[in-house]
């Protein structure tokens, strides 16, 4: 069901209908149609409508905001920060799609030369979610677009109108009618996109378990994918970190999106004697308090509802499962009796493997804390995990964070700061994170074909 319900009351705002399997066939035959044409056009005019795109998000940026905050509830001001980020990541293809999709030499031999030629794939399925229902988005379609591929979009249920407005700046831009199309249809009837054939690769950003069952059907058809999955990235605070600088970060990460973000800081691992684990389980106790459970439109609202109210009810019970295995509760971890997908910013110390704030993702407000006594046990613990997503550390000795960022089974890492995704720099992660990687120059050849050619 395609829904727009207002995470903050739990109202119900707007249905949408499903479309049936006949139209979204029909759809796919246009836009293999145009996909074909824009195909065809060189690199230089294709970044044409991508920088249009830019300026037209930055010029409707309040109102596109207004509609993710309504349908996922994100503090407003941080809605308006995700569609500045949708315009850098236009403005960064527009500015080297054409240097990145030149040809490149490859060494040959017996007298022959050779080079590598970059080549689209056709129009790629994108499975998006609704915790960045703007940037998910346009972090894997820019560069596919750029690249000469089409998007058939299948937006999360609860953020339809988001795919709707998605579609309407394309076309807007100038990008062929049909090069991105939304389209509302269940994952049972999603199958008919995965079989046709101007589909020819599929990326999906949302939990492991939809993952695997992406990665299957795909794989049944051979068809290409890359997958951004969850994530439950560890945080080491070493014994000669500074700890309001870790702190700062722990928190400004565990927080972003009422905690709803796949790189967040999701184990702050601190290595140290109990009295120094006390002073940084202090720090972040105070620097949480200052998000109150507000309303999401307020100007000043730091911390709005989660999406959807059996997201907030599995991450209450994560935290209620870790309490009964051992964690100690220092702050929140009581759901409020309001209409609305509320939980308050909350703090567990103590958590160790096999509770479920170590060993599954927390996706929403909750800084899970763990005191380990040396380094060796920081990079164990840190990798004693499922995910690889991102991870960070903190110390004042650089030249050892490099050695241990070395160590750590992830696919970013931070020295003294939080892991965040930038267009310049390849974004993606391992195990059951998923695999390939968005952004930076790699970006725009994952859903490519690099096509080598050897001459006399
Ligand atoms: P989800 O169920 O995986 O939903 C994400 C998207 O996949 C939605 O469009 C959803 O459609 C679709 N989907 C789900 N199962 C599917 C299937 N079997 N076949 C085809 N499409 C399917 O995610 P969620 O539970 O709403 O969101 C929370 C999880 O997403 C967290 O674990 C979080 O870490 C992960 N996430 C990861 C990233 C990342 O960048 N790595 C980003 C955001 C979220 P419907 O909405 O119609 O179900």
């Amino acid at each position: 069901m395609f829904a727009t319900v207002n995470p903050a009351t739990g109202e119900k705002v707007r249905e949408f209908p499903e479309i049936p399997p006949s139209e979204l066939i029909g759809i796919l035959a246009k836009m293999e149609t145009d996909q074909l044409a824009w195909s065809k056009k060189a690199p230089e005019e294709r970044v044409v409508p991508v920088r249009k795109l830019a300026g037209n998000l930055l010029a409707q940026r309040d109102s596109l905001a207004r509609t993710i905050t309504l349908e996922m509830g994100k503090p407003l001001q941080q809605a308006q920060a995700e569609i500045e980020k949708c315009a850098w990541v236009c403005e960064y293809y527009a500015e080297h799609a054409v240097e990145l999709l030149k040809n490149s030499e490859l060494e040959a031999g017996d007298g022959r030369a050779a080079y590598l030629r970059t080549e689209p794939l056709g129009v790629i399925l994108n499975i998006m979610p609704w915790n960045f229902p703007f940037w998910q988005l346009f972090r894997a379609a820019i560069p596919a677009v750029s690249a000469g591929n089409g998007i058939l979009l299948k937006h999360a249920s609860n953020t339809p109108q988001c795919g709707l407005s998605i579609e309407a700046l394309f076309q807007d831009a100038g990008f062929p009618l049909h090069l991105l199309r939304n389209v509302m249809v269940n994952e049972e009837d999603l199958r008919f996109a995965f079989v046709h054939a101007a589909v020819q690769g599929i990326t999906l950003t949302g939990s492991t378990e939809a993952g695997r069952t992406v990665a299957a059907s795909a794989g049944a058809q051979l068809k290409k994918t890359v997958l951004e999955l969850g994530g439950s990235d560890p945080y080491l605070i070493l014994e000669d970190a500074d700890l309001d600088q870790a702190a700062e970060a722990c928190v400004a990460s565990r927080m972003i999106n009422s905690g709803q973000s796949c790189i967040a800081a999701k184990r702050f691992i601190v290595v140290g004697d109990a009295k120094r684990h006390e002073s940084f389980v202090g720090r972040i106790v105070e620097r949480i308090q200052a998000y109150p459970m507000s309303d999401p439109v307020d100007p000043g609202a730091r911390l709005g509802p989660l999406a959807r109210p059996n997201l907030r009810d599995k991450l209450h019970e994560q935290v209620e499962d870790s309490r009964a295995a051992g964690a100690e509760l220092r702050l929140g971890g009581e759901v409020p009796k309001r209409p609305g997908n509320w939980y308050p910013a909350t703090v567990l110390d103590g958590i160790k493997p096999g509770m479920p704030a170590f060993d599954q993702e927390l996706f929403g407000p909750v800084a899970a804390i763990a005191r380990v006594p040396d380094e060796a046990t920081a990079i164990e613990w840190a990798n004693a995990s499922n995910y690889g997503l991102g991870g960070a550390l903190f110390t004042a000795d650089i030249k050892r964070a490099h050695e241990l960022a070395a160590q750590l089974a992830v696919g970013s890492v931070a020295i003294n700061d939080f892991v965040k995704s930038d267009p310049r720099q390849p974004f993606g992660g391992i195990r059951e994170s998923g695999y390939g990687r968005e952004l930076g120059p790699q970006g725009i050849y994952e859903f490519s074909n690099r096509k080598t050619v050897v001459y006399p």
